[in-house]
């Protein structure tokens, strides 16, 4: 598959970005498209850059009309739980109808091969932990069941249509690549990692961990952090799976769990100083623990993750916004 030219859709986002740099030091030849509505056209570095909506139908048939992809990548979506509460018409809009028309000009053009980003919000309030894929998927956002749908879609366009895709359920994607530039810069900054980074390195004022009642060890929410380049990997072998398996569904995590307060406690110290962070009430639809049974990723793609070390993870980060603490615009 080296030498091979793939699509990229949203890969000027944090996970595409990645994807995107791990795929040109695979040797792939990439075009990224992504409307830049939450990206950063410096994320795509030097890719071939198409700037175009998912959902504008005619630029996406134009493209995928000029040339052919032997893999396409869609990282576009719409990505945070409390914001699909409030206005789950955006989540249903930017994640299911755009699915729907990509797969419809993949359908036009003659393009059978789509890796998606999914996520383990599929699974809702967990039964199990770690969860295996085979757990029942019963999502409490809005979120959650656009991701899901999309996943039902997948499977039907296969059985109906013939085209090939890989559906990644991803736990908590973490961590960065500084020293190629690429870092984390969302707006505003909801994740757990870069948020106490940000307050370690005072440019924040402020830090609060969202409920500290939880049935775990500590009372605080526990995450299972993959590194994003790790992510990456697993993309790479996912798309040349689909040669053999037309279908898959695989979680992405590494199967240890931290929990907030681990994560406050890590990045204090890599960044050498102590942090007293508030105590706030729970933020709405958090489970308390969500931790991957990545086995069959290991069994069937034959990926390990081997970046995801929470101290590997937390150094990235610390030394991202060291480099720029204003993001992308430094
Ligand atoms: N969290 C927190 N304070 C913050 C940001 C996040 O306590 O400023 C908690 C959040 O409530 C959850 C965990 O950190 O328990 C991971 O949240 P994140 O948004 O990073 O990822 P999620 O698991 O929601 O995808």
């Amino acid at each position: 598959m080296s030498n091979g030219r793939i699509l990229v859709i949203g890969g000027a986002g944090y996970v595409g970005s990645h994807f995107a740099l791990h795929a040109m030091k695979c040797g792939l030849q990439i075009t990224v498209m992504d409307n830049l509505s939450t990206g950063h056209r410096a994320a795509a570095r030097d890719a071939e850059f198409v700037k175009a909506d998912l959902a504008d139908e005619s630029a996406l048939r134009e493209q995928l009309s000029k040339m052919h992809f032997d893999g396409i990548f869609h990282f576009a979506a719409s990505c945070l739980v409390g914001e699909s509460v409030a206005n789950p018409s955006l989540y249903y809009r930017n994640n299911v109808l755009s699915a729907y028309t990509l797969l419809e000009a993949m359908r036009a053009t003659g393009h059978d091969r789509l890796v998606f980003s999914s996520t383990c919000a599929v699974y809702g309030e967990p039964m199990q932990v770690p969860i295996p894929e085979d757990h029942p998927t019963q999502p409490i956002s809005p979120y959650g069941r656009s991701k899901l749908t999309i996943e039902w879609m997948l499977e039907d366009y296969e059985r109906a249509y013939g085209i090939r895709s890989a559906s990644l359920r991803y736990f908590n994607a973490a961590g960065c690549e500084p020293r190629d530039g690429l870092g984390e810069d969302h707006r505003p900054e909801t994740h757990l990692i870069p948020a106490v980074a940000r307050y370690a390195l005072g440019l924040v004022d402020d830090l609060v961990i969202f409920g500290d009642d939880y049935p775990t060890s500590d009372g605080t929410c526990v995450r299972d952090y993959v590194h994003v380049t790790d992510l990456a990997e697993a993309h790479v072998k996912a798309l040349a799976c689909l040669e053999d398996v037309p279908l898959i569904r695989l979680n992405l995590g590494t199967g240890a769990g931290y929990s907030n307060l681990a994560v406050v406690e890590a990045v204090g110290r890599i960044a050498g100083t102590r942090l007293s962070p508030r105590r706030g009430p729970r933020r709405p639809g958090d489970p308390p623990k969500l931790v991957a049974d990545a086995s069959r990723a290991a069994n069937l793609i034959g990926w390990k993750p081997s970046r995801s070390d929470l101290e590997r993870i937390v150094s990235d980060v610390i030394e991202w916004f060291s480099r720029h603490p204003n993001g992308y615009e430094d």
